[in-house]
């Protein structure tokens, strides 16, 4: 199977002991992508050793709705930067969670709304994180429309769903689905259209089955594309040759 991991983590702390060997390992065993998201400009530097590297990998930059707080102006600036440079292929992750309110909602909202503007200035795709917030994720993205992105670790419900759908938003799904106790996310999983279906490990989080609990890296993505091919009643394969066709329509093809 060849595969892409849309959404990880690679400048974590965490793949600090063992980094070369896990991008080795993805790229060996099938993958042919992958995105490693920056939530800071520490991070940017180093997924731009990454990408200065590896042809294959991508990266994103965006302050994460936990450090709404400390978007400024000098980050704001910097984001601009990197994007005029072509440096980044998306922003993000940006958007809203009221499950821990690291920032308060207001600061949430400001920080997220800035990013999506410089989004479409820049004609720049977003990765979006929502939790808990769908209604006003919905609200700000219909308000910012003609913008393009993912729905990164999809675990909302179907109304939201439904609205990224009407969006031309992708959906992302993570290991997640595989989890005994996801049966309702499955059910969408069964409904997403094949042409808007993305898969990522968000590792170093969200080990899939039979990993739980430990480091995740993106060479598990495979175990989200069996069991979404599974649910969906298709060749794995297939899937993935789709998502994978997905994942260049909405970042673009290895010319930067
Ligand atoms: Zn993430």
């Amino acid at each position: 199977m060849k595969f892409i991991d849309s959404h990880c983590h690679l400048a974590m702390d965490s793949f600090n002991e063992d980094r070369t060997e896990v991008i080795e390992r993805f790229f060996n065993q099938g993958g042919i992508a992958l995105l490693s998201v920056s939530t800071n400009i520490d991070e940017f530097y180093l997924n731009k050793e990454l990408c200065e590297k590896y042809s294959n990998i991508y990266t994103s930059l965006g302050w994460h709705p936990h450090d709404a707080k400390g978007f400024g102006k000098r980050e704001e600036d910097f984001l601009k930067q990197v994007a005029e440079k072509k440096l980044i292929q998306a922003i993000g992750e940006i958007g809203l969670d009221y499950y821990y309110n690291n920032s308060p909602k207001e600061e949430q909202i400001r920080a997220f709304e800035i990013q999506l503007k410089i989004a479409k200035k820049y004609n720049l795709p977003v990765i979006i994180h929502t939790r808990d917030a769908d209604s006003d994720t919905a609200r700000i993205l219909k308000k910012h429309k003609g913008i393009k992105g993912v729905i990164h670790c999809f675990t909302s419900g179907e109304d939201f769903f439904n609205v990224a759908i009407k969006l031309d938003f992708f959906i992302s799904f993570s290991g997640i689905i595989t989890f005994p106790k996801s049966e309702d996310l499955r059910k969408l999983v069964k409904k997403v259209p094949v042409d808007r279906v993305f898969f990522e490990t968000d590792s170093p989080y969200l080990s899939p089955h039979p990993f739980r609990g430990k480091r995740n890296e993106p060479v598990r993505v495979v175990h989200t594309i069996e069991k979404a091919a599974e649910v969906k009643g298709m060749n794995a394969d297939t899937l993935s040759e789709i998502a994978n066709q997905n994942f260049f329509a909405l970042f673009g093809r290895n010319t930067f």
